[in-house]
């Protein structure tokens, strides 16, 4: 065999290697025509390598950012550089169909991108080569653990059975409305409520049937208020609602109708159908609150007043 012959043998599974490897290798002119299309290409686009040689990539894929392509390709050949793209910066370059149509929960494959200046004899950049990485199962485990943690945070925030702030984060808000009045004076209002004689209610009909009274009062308690007001499950059977930019009176309007509404109702649960009751504290804040701890303690005895004077009724903290 001649020298010649070995190399173009050499040549020959070079080629070879580079049509069957699981990267999309792309080679461009510095005008954007596609000189080399491997496999891997042909594959994820339908487009033959025949097909597509000399055809403009901006003409074939109209969907390629025209101009962000050519400022980073323009930097490669000017600066005779390497320059590398995350999925995380562009989801793709080519938009091809995600491989896993089943599995997957992406329509389409995430793709990294390296793009390398290709000289010729003189040293001069004449051709760029792109090459595309499928990156997909990453981008999909980051999307994941991505929503994992953001329902995480979530839950960390709400109370499980009601969904309605937890008491950690609801003492929070009332840390801050109290800040909020210090400073600029605006008139609010909390309240205090809990669920009369609930011992009898799991008494009567058990736990879990408890559990479906506590979720109603949440449910009808919040359907009656505003996106600014802010409830919380304080305790067992126990809520707090923050209602900026209330007074009492207007905070009473608001407590009668939660009272009444739930004197109304009755919780179809499971085991029996059960009617209930709730009493009801409201302080409005003024100067004599020392801290948001005295503000709440307020309303909790007008709870407490509430429930000495009978229960199922409203009462404001003089
Ligand atoms: P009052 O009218 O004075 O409020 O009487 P009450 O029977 O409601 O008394 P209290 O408010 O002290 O009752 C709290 C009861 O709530 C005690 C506890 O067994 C029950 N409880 C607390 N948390 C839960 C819960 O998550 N689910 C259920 N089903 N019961 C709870
Ligand atoms: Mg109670
Ligand atoms: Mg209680």
């Amino acid at each position: 065999m001649t020298i010649n012959e070995l190399e173009a043998q050499s040549f020959h599974w070079l080629v070879d290697m580079l049509e069957s490897v699981e990267v999309g290798l792309v080679v461009l002119d510095l005008d954007f025509r596609v000189q080399a299309w491997n496999g891997f290409m042909e594959n994820h686009s339908g487009i033959t390598a025949s097909k597509i040689r000399n055809q403009s990539i901006f003409e074939l894929f109209p969907d390629i950012p025209q101009a962000w392509l050519t400022r980073k390709v323009d930097a490669v050949a000017l600066l005779n550089t390497r320059a590398f793209t995350s999925w995380e910066q562009r989801p793709y370059l080519f938009r091809f169909r995600s491989t896993r149509p089943i599995t997957g929960t992406e329509d389409y494959m995430f793709q990294n991108l390296t793009i390398s200046p290709l000289a010729g004899s003189t040293g001069q950049v004449e051709k760029i080569c792109i090459m595309v990485y499928d990156v997909t199962d990453i981008a999909t485990g980051k999307r994941a653990l991505e929503r994992a943690n953001e329902q995480l945070a979530k839950l960390s925030m709400t109370d499980r059975l009601t969904g309605l702030l937890n008491r950690g984060t609801w003492e929070n808000l009332v840390d801050a409305e109290f800040e909020r009045f210090r400073r600029y004076g605006h008139t609010t209002s909390l309240v205090m409520f809990d669920i009369d004689f609930f011992k009898k209610v799991n008494d009567n009909h058990g736990h879990l049937a408890g559990d479906e009274v506590i979720k109603h009062t949440a449910t009808t308690a919040k359907s009656s208020l505003r996106q600014s007001d802010s409830i919380g499950r304080y305790g067992g059977e126990e809520f707090g609602i923050i209602l900026p930019e209330t007074d009492a009176e207007g905070a009473r309007t608001i407590c009668e109708r939660i009272r009444e509404s739930i004197e109304q109702s009755v919780v179809q649960t499971s085991v029996a159908p059960i009617s209930y009751t709730v009493s009801i504290g409201i302080s409005q804040l003024n100067n004599n609150a020392e801290n948001h701890m005295t503000w709440m303690q307020q309303a909790d005895e007008a709870l407490y007043a509430a429930k000495k004077g009978g229960r199922n009724q409203v009462v404001v903290f003089e």
